[in-house]
């Protein structure tokens, strides 16, 4: 039996409405909050502040985001909101989206504030502390008497529930991870402030008013049922349910309907972690349903060899050779930032109710090959938006300045630390592997796991234990999809068998000591991803989990080169993840599209005929 250290407040509220739901039956709102043992969640997320990343490229650009939106001028931030407000606003105007009449002014206060929370939470630095408390009281001193609070009449008019939807999980993110007290009541105003500029219901881009296209008010209820879960005030879950788009997107995903096509992509993933939110609180099994579908219909029919998807920001329709033909026609294949921070939030609340491997997988492979991607930010409201799958082409940054992606970058690589492990009933469960420490208990005894590795240099990893005392438990390890040959584990220095198939967790169950270690290899291989059906030989070449391109200074690749399952390229002696085609006349080298920087890359390669 596991216990956690210390039980969230959250998870203690999600408990108790489980609780109620299953002593009543069908119950169209809970009056009462649920436990972490909830029926509903196979698996559970650690706190940020349980699992230390102590090295590694995903600590690395972690930190790099950090160190950059630490820095970021507070004046600048709020100068919008307080000029507004009429009060004395200095600091120059941070432009691009973010102005009185940009494209989505103040916008990304909200998710800056959370993602600085969240570093927080998870480094204990307090001078990031100490900003989240400035930003949220700087913010709250322009809030009117009537609890008007958006930073321009174009943004209450235009985006009124996207910027409620941002500043809530700021403010719930500052109250629950920074420990910003009036953060909670600031929330509750901004609420009831918003109210007479949000719409009737949840509209689909084309059916939204005219002034109000882009609005996404369908993304919503996740932050307004994480508001209900922080205060128990059941209006803040009443008005979640009233932005569910059921009729038009639930419903029929649930009963395994394509209505993806045509759909604008991250807003409507991001809105699938709303399904999530309110299977979670309501338990109506269709929302489950819907968003396991869904990332079925995502997985197999819209995404490209690095697990990014909707080339232009848009689902294709399935099975017309659409992927493929984006390839040339466009330079925006995947909206990087607001994507992965979707596509991982949703991989973790379906390994929470799913407790399914593959829901890893998809985790690690749209980590490791998009948002460990990207650019780093460049301080000044520059931020890399899309990954370039166009033969001959350089990583960039979007021209406008602050766009959505600012928001949610630092979200996403704060969430890397919640994404390593998970914990159930009976063990802990290693998802991603990486340098960390995750910290827990085991029947009210104080539990270490210590992850040291160079993965993905290499498919090797320890996983050492410090216990108090010797305790009974399961080691669940992530065994991924991607091995073309067997995994294996060593017990203390000794092989143990391994019944786990690819794309399943193997589990360890013994009685566990002090220093015990579990090692691990999981050995990479060369493989190839197709783009699509109609054109077979055009693929990705792929090592593990990483997805490989060509560094190419010509605009022609030479394609004969790649020979069938990859037996022409092999690893070069002289750096690690480097690969080089053999019988290339002129050297052509492969690098995962993670270590990119400024070269000129060619992602998918027409493989030779065989
Ligand atoms: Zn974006």
């Amino acid at each position: 039996m596991i216990d956690k250290p210390t039980i969230s407040r959250r998870g203690f509220l999600q408990g108790m409405a489980a609780a109620a739901v299953a002593r009543s039956g069908t119950v169209p709102f809970p009056a009462r909050p649920q436990t972490p043992s909830a029926p509903r969640e196979k698996l559970h997320v650690f706190g940020y502040s349980d699992v230390k990343l102590t090295g590694g490229p995903l600590c690395s650009q972690r930190d790099r985001i950090h160190d950059s939106y630490q820095g970021l001028d507070e004046d600048r931030l709020l100068k919008v909101y307080r000029q507004r407000a009429g009060l004395p606003a200095p600091g120059e105007d941070m432009g691009g989206w973010y102005d009185a009449e940009g494209f989505g002014p103040g916008q990304v206060l909200g998710q800056i504030i959370s993602g600085l929370a969240r570093f927080y939470n998870a480094t204990g630095d307090t001078a990031t502390q100490a900003k989240v408390h400035r930003l949220v009281n700087g913010f709250a001193a322009t809030i009117d008497s009537d609890n008007y609070w958006y930073p321009s009449l174009k943004a209450s008019t235009a985006s009124a529930a996207y910027t409620l939807d941002k500043i809530l999980v700021g403010l719930l993110d500052a109250y629950q991870f920074a420990g910003v007290r009036p953060a909670l009541d600031i929330a509750r105003r901004c609420v009831q402030g918003s109210v007479r500029y949000l719409p009737p219901r949840a509209y689909e881009r084309f059916e939204a008013p005219k002034q109000a296209v882009y609005d996404e008010s369908y993304t919503l209820p996740e932050n307004l049922f994480y508001m209900f879960e922080m205060t128990q005030e059941r209006e803040f879950g009443e008005l979640a349910k009233k932005y569910l788009m059921d009729k038009t997107y639930f419903d029929p995903l649930s009963r395994g309907e394509n209505v993806l096509p045509g759909l604008h992509a991250y807003s409507h993933v991001n809105a699938l972690c709303s399904a999530a939110r309110a299977y979670l609180i309501l338990g109506e099994p269709k929302y489950f349903e819907a968003i396991r579908n869904a990332w079925d219909m995502i997985e197999k029919t819209q995404s490209f060899a690095s697990g990014g998807w909707a080339p232009n920001e848009e689902f294709v329709v399935p099975n017309k050779g659409l992927l493929g033909e984006s390839l040339t026609k466009s330079h925006a294949h995947f909206e990087t930032p607001c994507g992965s921070y979707a596509h991982l939030k949703l991989a973790r609340y379906l390994l929470r109710f799913a407790g399914e491997a593959r829901y890893g997988d998809g985790l690690e492979r749209v980590l490791y090959n998009t948002m460990l991607g990207a650019k780093d930010p460049k301080g000044d409201g520059h931020v890399f938006y899309y990954s370039d799958y166009h033969p001959s082409t350089q990583k960039a940054y979007l021209p406008e300045k602050w766009p959505c992606c600012s928001g949610t970058t630092p979200q996403v690589v704060a969430d890397y630390a919640i994404s390593t492990y998970f914990w159930s009933q009976d063990g802990i469960y290693v998802n991603l592997f990486t340098p960390s420490e995750v910290s827990w208990k085991v029947q009210g005894v104080p539990a270490k796991l210590i992850q040291t590795t160079d993965y993905p240099e290499s498919g090797s990893s320890e996983l050492r234990i410090e216990l108090a005392a010797p305790c009974e438990f399961t080691i669940y390890v992530r065994i991924p999809g991607w091995l073309r040959l067997p995994a294996q584990l060593a017990l203390n220095g000794k092989a143990i068998a391994v019944s786990g198939e690819p794309q399943s967790f193997v589990a360890v169950h013994r009685r566990w000591r002090t220093n015990d270690t579990l090692q691990i290899h999981l050995p990479f291989s060369l493989w190839l991803q197709p783009i699509d059906e109609q054109d077979p030989n055009k693929v990705a070449v792929m090592w593990g989990p990483l997805m490989l391109v060509a560094l190419d200074s010509s605009p022609q690749l030479p394609r004969e080169f790649i020979a069938k399952s990859g037996g022409g390229i092999k690893a070069t002696a002289y750096s690690p993840l480097t690969f080089e085609v053999s019988r290339a006349p002129e050297k052509l080298l492969f690098v995962p599209f993670y270590r990119v920087q400024d070269e000129v890359y060619t992602t998918y390669v027409q493989q030779q005929s065989a």
